[in-house]
Protein backbone atom coordinates (compact mmCIF):
# COMPACT_ATOMS: atom_id res chain seq x y z
CA UNK A 1 0.00 0.00 0.00
CA UNK A 2 0.90 3.26 -0.72
CA UNK A 3 2.06 6.10 1.78
CA UNK A 4 -0.30 8.94 2.30
CA UNK A 5 2.46 11.24 1.32
CA UNK A 6 2.07 15.14 2.76
CA UNK A 7 1.44 16.45 -0.76
CA UNK A 8 -1.69 14.49 -0.36
CA UNK A 9 -2.67 14.79 3.07
CA UNK A 10 -1.75 18.90 4.03
CA UNK A 11 -4.94 21.39 4.78
CA UNK A 12 -3.48 24.56 2.89
CA UNK A 13 -6.12 27.33 3.92
CA UNK A 14 -7.87 28.58 0.88
CA UNK A 15 -5.81 31.02 -0.84
CA UNK A 16 -7.21 34.66 -1.68
CA UNK A 17 -8.61 34.91 -5.11
CA UNK A 18 -6.45 35.81 -7.82
CA UNK A 19 -7.67 39.21 -8.71
CA UNK A 20 -7.79 40.06 -4.59
CA UNK A 21 -3.86 39.14 -4.51
CA UNK A 22 -3.34 41.57 -7.76
CA UNK A 23 -5.26 44.62 -6.18
CA UNK A 24 -3.84 43.29 -3.06
CA UNK A 25 -1.43 45.73 -1.68
CA UNK A 26 1.47 44.06 -3.48
CA UNK A 27 5.00 45.74 -2.84
CA UNK A 28 7.91 45.98 -4.41
CA UNK A 29 7.81 48.91 -6.58
CA UNK A 30 11.16 50.78 -5.28
CA UNK A 31 12.32 47.26 -4.53
CA UNK A 32 13.13 45.49 -7.89
CA UNK A 33 13.48 48.56 -9.85
CA UNK A 34 17.10 48.50 -9.64
CA UNK A 35 17.31 46.76 -12.81
CA UNK A 36 19.92 43.66 -13.39
CA UNK A 37 22.74 45.25 -11.56
CA UNK A 38 20.62 46.36 -8.27
CA UNK A 39 20.28 43.01 -6.32
CA UNK A 40 16.91 42.03 -5.00
CA UNK A 41 15.69 43.41 -1.83
CA UNK A 42 14.69 41.11 1.45
CA UNK A 43 10.83 41.59 1.42
CA UNK A 44 10.85 39.90 4.41
CA UNK A 45 12.71 38.44 7.58
CA UNK A 46 12.32 36.14 10.44
CA UNK A 47 14.37 36.19 13.66
CA UNK A 48 13.57 32.76 15.08
CA UNK A 49 14.70 32.05 18.67
CA UNK A 50 14.53 28.39 19.73
CA UNK A 51 14.77 27.48 23.56
CA UNK A 52 13.86 24.79 25.34
CA UNK A 53 14.12 21.03 24.28
CA UNK A 54 11.77 19.05 25.79
CA UNK A 55 9.42 21.65 25.79
CA UNK A 56 10.59 23.55 22.88
CA UNK A 57 9.14 26.91 21.99
CA UNK A 58 10.10 29.32 19.18
CA UNK A 59 10.07 33.00 19.82
CA UNK A 60 10.08 34.48 16.27
CA UNK A 61 9.98 38.56 14.94
CA UNK A 62 8.82 38.74 11.32
CA UNK A 63 9.90 42.20 9.90
CA UNK A 64 8.25 43.22 6.86
CA UNK A 65 9.81 45.55 4.92
CA UNK A 66 8.92 45.25 1.23
CA UNK A 67 5.66 44.09 1.54
CA UNK A 68 1.96 45.96 2.74
CA UNK A 69 -0.88 43.80 4.17
CA UNK A 70 -2.87 44.28 6.37
CA UNK A 71 -3.01 40.85 8.02
CA UNK A 72 -0.56 38.31 8.99
CA UNK A 73 -1.63 34.36 8.81
CA UNK A 74 -0.40 30.37 9.17
CA UNK A 75 -0.75 28.66 5.59
CA UNK A 76 -1.49 25.57 7.28
CA UNK A 77 -5.45 25.57 8.50
CA UNK A 78 -5.40 24.95 12.41
CA UNK A 79 -1.33 25.70 12.91
CA UNK A 80 -2.72 29.02 14.38
CA UNK A 81 -3.93 27.28 17.88
CA UNK A 82 -0.30 27.27 18.76
CA UNK A 83 0.42 30.59 18.19
CA UNK A 84 0.98 32.50 21.13
CA UNK A 85 1.24 36.18 22.14
CA UNK A 86 1.02 37.82 18.75
CA UNK A 87 1.88 41.54 18.99
CA UNK A 88 2.75 44.37 16.63
CA UNK A 89 6.05 46.23 17.79
CA UNK A 90 4.58 50.20 17.49
CA UNK A 91 7.57 51.58 18.95
CA UNK A 92 10.50 51.51 20.94
CA UNK A 93 9.28 49.35 24.21
CA UNK A 94 6.03 49.61 22.92
CA UNK A 95 4.33 46.60 21.32
CA UNK A 96 0.03 45.91 20.79
CA UNK A 97 -1.73 42.73 20.60
CA UNK A 98 -3.10 41.68 17.66
CA UNK A 99 -6.67 40.40 17.22
CA UNK A 100 -6.97 37.12 16.18
CA UNK A 101 -9.80 35.80 13.19
CA UNK A 102 -9.71 32.27 12.13
CA UNK A 103 -5.75 31.73 11.03
CA UNK A 104 -4.74 35.30 10.68
CA UNK A 105 -3.85 39.16 12.70
CA UNK A 106 -5.25 42.15 12.23
CA UNK A 107 -2.13 44.46 12.14
CA UNK A 108 -2.98 48.12 14.11
CA UNK A 109 -1.05 49.92 12.10
CA UNK A 110 -0.44 48.08 8.29
CA UNK A 111 1.48 51.72 7.59
CA UNK A 112 4.26 51.84 9.51
CA UNK A 113 7.26 50.89 7.94
CA UNK A 114 8.77 48.36 8.42
CA UNK A 115 5.90 46.34 10.07
CA UNK A 116 7.56 44.18 12.92
CA UNK A 117 5.15 41.09 14.27
CA UNK A 118 6.49 39.33 17.46
CA UNK A 119 5.00 36.30 18.43
CA UNK A 120 5.65 32.67 20.58
CA UNK A 121 5.18 29.61 18.87
CA UNK A 122 4.40 26.43 21.18
CA UNK A 123 6.66 23.81 19.14
CA UNK A 124 6.01 21.09 21.84
CA UNK A 125 2.38 21.66 22.09
CA UNK A 126 2.34 21.46 18.51
CA UNK A 127 4.28 18.16 17.86
CA UNK A 128 2.16 16.82 20.73
CA UNK A 129 -1.15 17.74 19.28
CA UNK A 130 -0.44 17.25 15.65
CA UNK A 131 2.25 14.41 15.52
CA UNK A 132 2.71 15.63 11.89
CA UNK A 133 5.09 16.98 9.64
CA UNK A 134 3.06 19.05 8.32
CA UNK A 135 2.42 21.10 11.24
CA UNK A 136 5.27 20.04 14.10
CA UNK A 137 6.45 16.36 14.51
CA UNK A 138 8.56 15.36 17.32
CA UNK A 139 11.44 12.40 16.47
CA UNK A 140 13.48 11.78 19.88
CA UNK A 141 15.77 14.80 20.15
CA UNK A 142 14.88 16.64 17.20
CA UNK A 143 11.75 18.52 15.82
CA UNK A 144 10.72 18.77 12.35
CA UNK A 145 8.49 21.57 11.48
CA UNK A 146 6.41 22.53 8.16
CA UNK A 147 7.47 26.27 7.41
CA UNK A 148 4.24 26.89 6.71
CA UNK A 149 2.65 25.86 9.88
CA UNK A 150 5.18 27.92 12.25
CA UNK A 151 6.12 31.00 9.65
CA UNK A 152 3.15 34.05 9.88
CA UNK A 153 3.24 35.36 6.36
CA UNK A 154 1.58 38.40 4.79
CA UNK A 155 -1.62 37.84 3.19
CA UNK A 156 -2.32 37.39 0.59
CA UNK A 157 1.22 35.92 -0.06
CA UNK A 158 2.81 38.27 -2.66
CA UNK A 159 2.77 36.14 -6.07
CA UNK A 160 5.41 38.27 -8.19
CA UNK A 161 8.17 37.82 -10.53
CA UNK A 162 10.53 37.51 -9.93
CA UNK A 163 9.65 36.19 -6.50
CA UNK A 164 10.07 38.46 -3.14
CA UNK A 165 12.66 37.43 -1.45
CA UNK A 166 12.76 35.94 2.64
CA UNK A 167 15.34 35.67 4.71
CA UNK A 168 15.30 33.58 7.88
CA UNK A 169 17.87 33.91 11.07
CA UNK A 170 18.01 31.04 13.85
CA UNK A 171 19.28 31.79 17.56
CA UNK A 172 19.79 28.26 19.25
CA UNK A 173 21.17 26.71 22.10
CA UNK A 174 24.38 25.65 21.37
CA UNK A 175 23.78 21.98 21.27
CA UNK A 176 20.75 22.44 18.20
CA UNK A 177 21.23 22.37 14.71
CA UNK A 178 19.02 23.25 12.60
CA UNK A 179 18.82 21.73 8.61
CA UNK A 180 16.36 23.05 5.95
CA UNK A 181 16.29 22.86 2.19
CA UNK A 182 16.77 26.60 1.69
CA UNK A 183 19.85 28.32 0.61
CA UNK A 184 22.34 28.78 3.25
CA UNK A 185 23.86 32.32 3.50
CA UNK A 186 26.53 33.04 5.82
CA UNK A 187 26.68 34.08 9.18
CA UNK A 188 26.71 35.22 11.73
CA UNK A 189 24.47 32.71 13.42
CA UNK A 190 22.25 30.51 11.33
CA UNK A 191 20.86 31.64 7.87
CA UNK A 192 18.99 31.07 5.11
CA UNK A 193 17.20 33.07 1.78
CA UNK A 194 14.63 31.76 0.28
CA UNK A 195 11.53 33.43 -1.27
CA UNK A 196 7.91 33.68 -1.40
CA UNK A 197 7.28 31.11 -4.54
CA UNK A 198 9.17 28.48 -1.94
CA UNK A 199 7.38 29.40 1.09
CA UNK A 200 3.82 28.84 -1.28
CA UNK A 201 5.32 24.96 -1.38
CA UNK A 202 6.36 24.36 1.90
CA UNK A 203 9.59 23.45 3.74
CA UNK A 204 10.19 20.75 6.03
CA UNK A 205 12.85 22.59 8.87
CA UNK A 206 14.74 20.07 11.08
CA UNK A 207 15.61 21.61 14.45
CA UNK A 208 17.50 19.50 17.62
CA UNK A 209 20.07 16.73 17.13
CA UNK A 210 20.78 14.97 14.26
CA UNK A 211 23.74 13.81 11.89
CA UNK A 212 24.21 14.99 8.48
CA UNK A 213 25.23 11.92 6.24
CA UNK A 214 26.92 14.41 3.62
CA UNK A 215 26.20 15.36 0.18
CA UNK A 216 25.24 12.96 -2.88
CA UNK A 217 26.49 14.32 -6.06
CA UNK A 218 24.02 12.76 -8.80
CA UNK A 219 24.64 13.94 -12.58
CA UNK A 220 21.78 16.51 -12.30
CA UNK A 221 21.39 16.98 -8.57
CA UNK A 222 22.90 16.54 -5.50
CA UNK A 223 21.34 15.50 -2.68
CA UNK A 224 21.81 16.79 1.20
CA UNK A 225 21.22 13.81 3.40
CA UNK A 226 20.31 13.63 7.64
CA UNK A 227 19.49 10.90 9.48
CA UNK A 228 17.67 12.09 13.01
CA UNK A 229 18.18 9.50 15.93
CA UNK A 230 20.05 6.11 15.46
CA UNK A 231 19.63 3.57 13.79
CA UNK A 232 20.90 -0.29 12.96
CA UNK A 233 21.85 0.12 9.40
CA UNK A 234 25.37 1.69 8.84
CA UNK A 235 25.49 5.23 7.34
CA UNK A 236 27.23 3.79 4.64
CA UNK A 237 24.16 1.53 3.88
CA UNK A 238 21.69 4.42 4.23
CA UNK A 239 24.09 6.31 1.85
CA UNK A 240 23.48 4.04 -0.42
CA UNK A 241 20.29 3.20 -0.14
CA UNK A 242 18.80 6.94 -0.82
CA UNK A 243 22.23 7.49 -3.47
CA UNK A 244 20.28 4.28 -5.68
CA UNK A 245 16.83 5.67 -5.11
CA UNK A 246 17.57 8.80 -6.05
CA UNK A 247 19.60 8.19 -9.20
CA UNK A 248 16.46 6.53 -10.86
CA UNK A 249 14.81 9.78 -10.42
CA UNK A 250 17.77 12.03 -11.51
CA UNK A 251 18.16 9.54 -14.34
CA UNK A 252 14.35 9.74 -15.52
CA UNK A 253 13.80 13.21 -15.30
CA UNK A 254 17.52 14.70 -16.64
CA UNK A 255 18.18 18.23 -16.08
CA UNK A 256 14.55 19.07 -14.91
CA UNK A 257 15.63 17.35 -11.79
CA UNK A 258 15.37 19.81 -9.36
CA UNK A 259 19.50 21.09 -8.45
CA UNK A 260 19.01 20.18 -4.86
CA UNK A 261 17.15 17.98 -2.69
CA UNK A 262 16.74 17.91 0.89
CA UNK A 263 16.30 14.60 2.97
CA UNK A 264 15.68 13.97 6.18
CA UNK A 265 15.76 10.14 7.58
CA UNK A 266 13.89 8.98 10.71
CA UNK A 267 14.83 5.20 11.88
CA UNK A 268 11.13 4.05 13.74
CA UNK A 269 12.82 1.99 16.59
CA UNK A 270 11.50 -1.38 17.24
CA UNK A 271 10.67 -1.86 13.16
CA UNK A 272 12.56 -4.19 10.89
CA UNK A 273 10.56 -3.30 7.95
CA UNK A 274 12.67 -0.86 5.28
CA UNK A 275 11.07 2.29 3.83
CA UNK A 276 7.57 2.46 6.25
CA UNK A 277 6.21 5.90 4.97
CA UNK A 278 7.48 9.47 3.63
CA UNK A 279 6.38 12.58 2.80
CA UNK A 280 7.30 15.72 0.71
CA UNK A 281 6.96 19.39 -0.42
CA UNK A 282 7.78 19.97 -4.00
CA UNK A 283 8.79 23.71 -4.51
CA UNK A 284 11.88 24.11 -6.51
CA UNK A 285 14.03 23.17 -3.43
CA UNK A 286 12.00 20.34 -2.33
CA UNK A 287 11.73 18.55 0.98
CA UNK A 288 11.79 14.87 1.99
CA UNK A 289 11.18 13.31 5.44
CA UNK A 290 11.41 9.64 5.02
CA UNK A 291 10.64 7.37 8.23
CA UNK A 292 12.17 3.42 8.07
CA UNK A 293 12.56 0.89 10.17
CA UNK A 294 15.48 1.32 12.82
CA UNK A 295 16.22 -2.23 13.31
CA UNK A 296 16.69 -2.76 9.41
CA UNK A 297 20.32 -3.43 8.66
CA UNK A 298 19.86 -3.77 4.77
CA UNK A 299 17.88 -1.50 3.13
CA UNK A 300 17.94 -2.72 -0.42
CA UNK A 301 15.39 -1.10 -3.01
CA UNK A 302 14.09 -4.75 -4.21
CA UNK A 303 12.06 -4.35 -1.07
CA UNK A 304 11.24 -0.91 -0.87
CA UNK A 305 9.20 1.08 -2.55
CA UNK A 306 9.16 4.23 -0.10
CA UNK A 307 12.09 5.92 -1.05
CA UNK A 308 11.77 5.62 -5.09
CA UNK A 309 8.03 6.74 -4.60
CA UNK A 310 8.52 9.65 -2.68
CA UNK A 311 12.05 11.09 -4.71
CA UNK A 312 9.72 10.69 -8.06
CA UNK A 313 7.42 13.10 -6.73
CA UNK A 314 10.11 15.91 -6.35
CA UNK A 315 9.97 15.93 -10.39
CA UNK A 316 6.10 15.36 -10.79
CA UNK A 317 4.45 18.10 -13.14
CA UNK A 318 3.91 21.11 -10.65
CA UNK A 319 -0.07 21.84 -9.99
CA UNK A 320 -1.87 24.20 -9.17
CA UNK A 321 -4.00 21.89 -6.81
CA UNK A 322 -3.96 18.06 -5.90
CA UNK A 323 -4.87 15.91 -8.43
CA UNK A 324 -3.69 12.61 -6.86
CA UNK A 325 -4.61 10.61 -9.64
CA UNK A 326 -2.08 12.11 -11.36
CA UNK A 327 1.03 13.02 -8.90
CA UNK A 328 0.14 9.57 -6.63
CA UNK A 329 -1.34 7.28 -9.29
CA UNK A 330 1.33 7.87 -12.03
CA UNK A 331 4.31 7.77 -8.89
CA UNK A 332 3.03 4.75 -7.71
CA UNK A 333 3.36 3.17 -11.70
CA UNK A 334 6.89 4.33 -11.67
CA UNK A 335 7.88 3.05 -7.87
CA UNK A 336 8.22 -0.23 -9.97
CA UNK A 337 8.73 0.59 -13.56
CA UNK A 338 12.22 2.37 -12.06
CA UNK A 339 13.43 -0.15 -9.33
CA UNK A 340 12.91 -2.73 -12.25
CA UNK A 341 15.11 -0.54 -14.96
CA UNK A 342 17.57 -0.17 -12.04
CA UNK A 343 17.78 -4.34 -11.57
CA UNK A 344 16.66 -4.15 -8.04
CA UNK A 345 13.57 -6.04 -9.15
CA UNK A 346 13.68 -8.36 -11.89
CA UNK A 347 10.58 -7.61 -14.78
CA UNK A 348 8.51 -10.51 -13.57
CA UNK A 349 8.64 -9.47 -9.82
CA UNK A 350 7.84 -5.55 -11.18
CA UNK A 351 4.89 -6.78 -13.46
CA UNK A 352 3.68 -9.22 -10.66
CA UNK A 353 3.98 -6.30 -8.48
CA UNK A 354 2.18 -3.79 -10.75
CA UNK A 355 -0.44 -6.81 -11.27
CA UNK A 356 -1.00 -7.14 -7.52
CA UNK A 357 -1.62 -3.28 -7.54
CA UNK A 358 -3.91 -2.98 -10.54
CA UNK A 359 -6.12 -5.68 -10.07
CA UNK A 360 -7.89 -4.95 -7.46
CA UNK A 361 -7.68 -0.77 -7.97
CA UNK A 362 -7.74 -0.73 -11.74
CA UNK A 363 -11.70 0.42 -11.56
CA UNK A 364 -13.68 -1.41 -9.59
CA UNK A 365 -17.32 -0.65 -10.85
CA UNK A 366 -18.94 2.17 -9.44
CA UNK A 367 -17.50 5.44 -9.29
CA UNK A 368 -14.80 6.86 -11.87
CA UNK A 369 -11.16 7.13 -11.19
CA UNK A 370 -11.56 11.29 -11.54
CA UNK A 371 -14.29 11.47 -8.91
CA UNK A 372 -12.52 9.27 -6.52
CA UNK A 373 -9.48 11.23 -7.30
CA UNK A 374 -11.49 14.44 -6.45
CA UNK A 375 -12.82 12.93 -2.86
CA UNK A 376 -10.03 11.44 -1.42
CA UNK A 377 -9.65 14.34 1.31
CA UNK A 378 -13.32 12.98 2.31
CA UNK A 379 -13.44 9.06 1.64
CA UNK A 380 -9.85 8.52 2.46
CA UNK A 381 -9.46 5.71 -0.19
CA UNK A 382 -5.86 6.04 -0.88
CA UNK A 383 -5.49 2.66 -2.09
CA UNK A 384 -7.99 2.91 -4.80
CA UNK A 385 -6.84 5.97 -5.74
CA UNK A 386 -2.98 5.81 -5.89
CA UNK A 387 -3.71 1.88 -7.99
CA UNK A 388 -6.21 3.21 -9.90
CA UNK A 389 -3.53 6.12 -11.89
CA UNK A 390 -1.07 3.65 -11.61
CA UNK A 391 -3.38 1.17 -13.59
CA UNK A 392 -3.77 4.72 -15.47
CA UNK A 393 -0.58 5.41 -15.90
CA UNK A 394 0.04 1.71 -17.49
CA UNK A 395 -2.42 1.63 -19.85
CA UNK A 396 -1.10 5.19 -21.16
CA UNK A 397 2.15 4.30 -21.39
CA UNK A 398 1.03 1.21 -23.94
CA UNK A 399 -1.21 3.44 -25.44
CA UNK A 400 1.51 6.25 -26.19
CA UNK A 401 4.18 3.41 -27.59
CA UNK A 402 2.13 1.97 -29.79
CA UNK A 403 0.79 4.58 -31.38
CA UNK A 404 4.44 6.32 -31.81
CA UNK A 405 5.64 2.47 -32.87
CA UNK A 406 7.72 2.28 -30.01
CA UNK A 407 9.12 6.13 -30.62
CA UNK A 408 7.53 8.01 -27.39
CA UNK A 409 6.73 6.57 -24.15
CA UNK A 410 4.93 8.18 -21.08
CA UNK A 411 8.26 8.92 -19.77
CA UNK A 412 8.72 11.61 -22.58
CA UNK A 413 5.30 12.75 -21.77
CA UNK A 414 6.09 12.91 -18.02
CA UNK A 415 9.27 15.45 -18.92
CA UNK A 416 6.83 17.16 -21.29
CA UNK A 417 4.46 17.69 -18.41
CA UNK A 418 7.07 18.42 -15.79
CA UNK A 419 9.11 21.03 -18.28
CA UNK A 420 5.21 22.89 -18.99
CA UNK A 421 4.73 23.10 -15.52
CA UNK A 422 8.01 24.97 -14.48
CA UNK A 423 7.25 27.75 -16.90
CA UNK A 424 3.20 27.91 -15.45
CA UNK A 425 1.62 25.17 -12.60
CA UNK A 426 -0.67 22.95 -14.73
CA UNK A 427 -4.51 22.72 -13.72
CA UNK A 428 -6.39 19.31 -14.08
CA UNK A 429 -7.27 20.12 -17.90
CA UNK A 430 -4.28 21.32 -19.32
CA UNK A 431 -2.41 18.03 -18.05
CA UNK A 432 -5.72 15.98 -19.52
CA UNK A 433 -5.02 17.80 -22.89
CA UNK A 434 -0.76 16.75 -22.65
CA UNK A 435 -1.99 13.15 -22.20
CA UNK A 436 -4.56 13.20 -24.48
CA UNK A 437 -2.44 14.71 -27.40
CA UNK A 438 -0.11 11.74 -26.77
CA UNK A 439 -2.86 9.32 -27.29
CA UNK A 440 -6.04 10.14 -28.77
CA UNK A 441 -8.37 13.15 -27.59
CA UNK A 442 -10.90 11.17 -25.93
CA UNK A 443 -9.27 7.91 -24.06
CA UNK A 444 -7.92 9.69 -21.29
CA UNK A 445 -11.01 11.75 -20.10
CA UNK A 446 -13.04 8.09 -20.97
CA UNK A 447 -10.54 6.45 -18.64
CA UNK A 448 -10.98 8.92 -15.94
CA UNK A 449 -14.71 8.79 -15.77
CA UNK A 450 -15.08 5.07 -16.39
CA UNK A 451 -17.33 3.82 -14.00
CA UNK A 452 -16.72 0.20 -15.31
CA UNK A 453 -13.67 -2.40 -15.64
CA UNK A 454 -11.10 -0.54 -17.41
CA UNK A 455 -9.14 -2.96 -20.34
CA UNK A 456 -6.55 -3.87 -18.21
CA UNK A 457 -6.37 -7.37 -18.24
CA UNK A 458 -6.74 -7.14 -21.67
CA UNK A 459 -3.40 -5.26 -22.17
CA UNK A 460 -1.72 -7.33 -19.90
CA UNK A 461 -2.23 -10.42 -22.62
CA UNK A 462 -1.59 -8.21 -25.42
CA UNK A 463 2.29 -7.09 -23.12
CA UNK A 464 2.57 -11.20 -22.30
CA UNK A 465 2.01 -10.81 -19.13
CA UNK A 466 0.10 -13.85 -18.11
CA UNK A 467 -1.47 -13.62 -14.92
CA UNK A 468 -0.31 -17.35 -12.45
CA UNK A 469 -2.13 -15.92 -9.72
CA UNK A 470 -2.74 -13.09 -7.32
CA UNK A 471 0.31 -11.61 -7.41
CA UNK A 472 2.02 -13.77 -9.66
CA UNK A 473 2.70 -13.42 -13.45
CA UNK A 474 4.78 -15.07 -16.24
CA UNK A 475 5.87 -13.19 -19.41
CA UNK A 476 5.73 -14.92 -23.07
CA UNK A 477 7.38 -13.74 -25.53
CA UNK A 478 4.75 -14.78 -28.16
CA UNK A 479 2.29 -11.90 -27.85
CA UNK A 480 1.36 -9.58 -30.25
CA UNK A 481 3.05 -6.48 -27.96
CA UNK A 482 5.36 -8.45 -26.15
CA UNK A 483 8.46 -6.13 -27.78
CA UNK A 484 6.93 -3.31 -25.62
CA UNK A 485 6.50 -5.00 -23.04
CA UNK A 486 10.40 -5.62 -22.98
CA UNK A 487 11.03 -1.54 -24.20
CA UNK A 488 8.89 -0.64 -21.04
CA UNK A 489 11.36 -2.48 -18.74
ZN1 LIG B 1 3.10 9.63 -2.82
Amino acid sequence: MCPVTGAGCSRRLPRTSVRAALSALLVCAALFLGGADRPQAIAWHYAVQLSGSERARATIELTLREVETRRVCVDMSGASRSVRKVEQVVGEGRSVPLQKDEECWTLVNPALRPVRVRYEYDLAGAADSFDNADYVQRHGEALTFSDEAVLLRPDPLPKLQPSPLIEIEFSVPREVQVTAPWLRIPGPGIRYQFDAAQYDGGSYVTVGKFRSLGLLALKNSRVELYVVGTAKASDETLRTWIEKAAAMSDGFYGHLMPPVVHIVLVPIAGRSSLGIFGTVLRPLRPSVVIYFGGDATELPLHDDWVAPHEIFHIGNPRVRYKIPWLVEGFTTYYQDVLRARAGALTAEEAWSDLWDGVRKYCQPAGTSLQSESARLRQTYHYTRVYWGGACLALLLDVEIRTRSRGQRSLDDVMRELRAQSLRKQLDEAAVIAVLSRATSPALVRRYLQETKSLPVQETLRALGVEVVGPDRVRLRDDAPKSAIRRAMF
